[in-house]
């Protein structure tokens, strides 16, 4: 299991994520992004952030 703390990017905000994998994590952060944080696309700066700060849990 992956998970990925949104604050760690953007800090203001508590909301996390967890998923199979990278990319199911890097979904719901794209819809997370462009509903609470008003993107319209997330740019590939941001995934790279994303995919940096997501981490490995048992
Ligand atoms: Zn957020």
């Amino acid at each position: 299991m992956k998970q990925f703390a949104c604050g760690d990017v953007v800090p203001d905000c508590d909301v996390a994520f967890a998923g199979a994998t990278d990319d199911d994590i890097l979904a719901a952060v794209a819809v997370h992004a462009t509903r609470d944080h008003g993107l319209v696309t997330v740019p590939s700066e941001l995934v790279d952030q994303v995919r940096a700060s997501i981490r490995e849990v048992a």
